[in-house]
């Protein structure tokens, strides 16, 4: 039967391939973006994470379409990068805002109709940097450590309502995000990543869709690494 599946951040990148994995799986996929609209026929709003108020009347909208959300992908997330003694409040609270709070906006809202379901897939996109640090990242690797906090509270607190709660620990991925990093940090970390290459977006998809499936039922509280042997199980 076709799922529901809510990706935020769905018109590009990584959630973009998450979506056309479920999408070619005969699912319906919803999503909430800021920018440029997402491909036919993934169903978006336009609406920013970090809003209660559009999080929620968006996932009504989009229920009303397709039923309750059976898989949440929280993938919307933002890098503003810079060292720790000239990070600014604003680009901390930025990254905190949308990785972090977003994420849990959007989990709170989705959880209520799993609740009432008593099954549900929560998945959340954190990163490799989460459990090992990076230079530069104070406030990006604070809000990917704070998702495996964030899933393991939800697989304590409804664990046993059928729904599970995982994140989703992505290497070096191509996509904007990497891009825009210079050749010559590119080639660095290249060199650090056990595969010698960075991930494509549908070798990420491939585990969200894994962790989605009735395979996974029993996996909770998990971080599944997508990193190449970068963080060697971390
Ligand atoms: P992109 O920059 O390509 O895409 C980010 C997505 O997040 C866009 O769809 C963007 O929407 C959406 N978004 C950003 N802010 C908001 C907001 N306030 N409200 C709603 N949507 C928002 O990034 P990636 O695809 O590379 O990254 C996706 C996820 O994977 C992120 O959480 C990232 O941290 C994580 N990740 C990425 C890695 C990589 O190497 N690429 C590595 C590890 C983790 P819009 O286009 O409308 O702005």
């Amino acid at each position: 039967m076709a799922r529901h599946v809510h990706i935020t951040g769905a018109n590009r990148g990584i959630g973009l391939a998450i979506a056309q994995r479920f999408l070619a799986a005969g699912d319906a996929v919803s999503t909430i973006y800021i920018g440029d609209a997402p491909p036919e026929p993934i169903d978006g709003i336009v609406g920013d994470v970090r809003d209660s108020e559009a999080v929620n009347a968006a996932m009504d909208a989009f229920e009303a379409k397709h039923g309750p959300i059976d898989v949440l992908v929280a993938n919307a997330g933002i890098t503003k990068d810079g060292l720790l003694m000239r990070m600014t409040d604003e680009d901390f609270d930025a990254v905190i805002g949308v990785n972090l709070q977003g994420a849990f906006r959007c989990v709170r809202r989705a959880s209520t109709s799993m609740m009432k379901k008593k099954s549900g897939r929560i998945i959340l996109i954190g990163s490799v940097v989460g459990l090992m640090g990076n230079p530069g990242q104070v406030n990006y690797s604070s809000s990917k450590a704070a998702l495996v906090g964030m899933a393991r509270s939800i697989t304590r607190e409804i664990g046993s309502r059928g729904i599970t709660a995982n994140v989703i620990a992505p290497g070096f991925i191509n996509t904007a995000m990497t891009a825009v990093l210079t050749e010559d940090v590119q080639k660095q970390y290249r060199d650090s990543i056990p595969a010698r290459r960075f991930g494509e977006a549908d070798e990420v998809a491939g585990a969200a869709f894994f962790l989605a499936s009735d395979d996974a039922a029993y996996i909770s509280g998990a971080v599944i690494p997508v990193d190449g042997g970068l963080g060697l199980g971390h």
